[in-house]
């Protein structure tokens, strides 16, 4: 199903985005990305890996380290674990068409706990409560996703991380310290 929908939108003789291959699920730290994507409006993909793909949400503000900001997330489809890698432009006219930078990544550990017991990552992902501690390059520490009658929330969790203030560079690659423009024109 995930691939199906994936495979669907996409014309790989025309983007350079990874076809969908199959992953056995991974141990204790997964990975995750986020891309920052400047389509027909700007946004932000956060992807964590579960299960062998890259569960993805669409945050049109992007992620921000203060607490006191909870962003809009828009669940969309399963990705490969491949397209953790991708950087580089989607032609004009196709599915997602625009470029694509690898913004932040790095793995993460699900933290989710409630009333004492520990949950798996699975079960917080079908519940839509989820507490992760991210180790990214400019995200780090307790991040939460939580699932709400429309969509989803993505915020910061009270932890020595949080931050009034971001103080990463919002333009820079974390893999090849592009700016979007130098992806563009690459
Ligand atoms: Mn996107």
């Amino acid at each position: 199903m995930a691939k199906k929908t994936y495979q669907e939108k996409r014309d790989f003789s025309k983007t350079s985005e990874p076809e969908w291959k199959e992953h056995p699920s991974k141990g204790e730290f997964p990975k995750f990305v986020v891309q920052k994507h400047a389509a027909r409006t700007l946004h932000y993909d956060f992807r964590l890996e579960i299960n062998g793909v890259l569960k993805s949400w669409v945050i049109p503000k992007g992620p921000t380290a203060n607490p006191e900001e909870k962003r809009l997330a828009i669940h969309v489809e399963d990705h490969p674990l491949d397209y953790a890698d991708f950087e580089g432009t989607i032609p004009k006219g196709e599915y997602g068409g625009g470029t694509v930078m690898i913004w932040d990544n790095g793995n993460f550990a699900n933290i989710k706990k409630w009333k004492g017991r520990e949950y798996t990552l699975e079960e917080s992902y079908d519940e839509g409560t989820m507490e992760f501690f991210l180790n990214g390059k400019k995200l780090k520490g307790g991040y939460a996703l939580i699932k709400t009658k429309q969509n989803w929330l993505f915020f910061k969790m009270k932890d020595k991380y949080a931050s009034d203030h971001d103080d990463w560079d919002d333009d820079k690659s974390v893999e090849t310290g592009r700016t979007m423009e130098e992806i563009a024109n690459s």
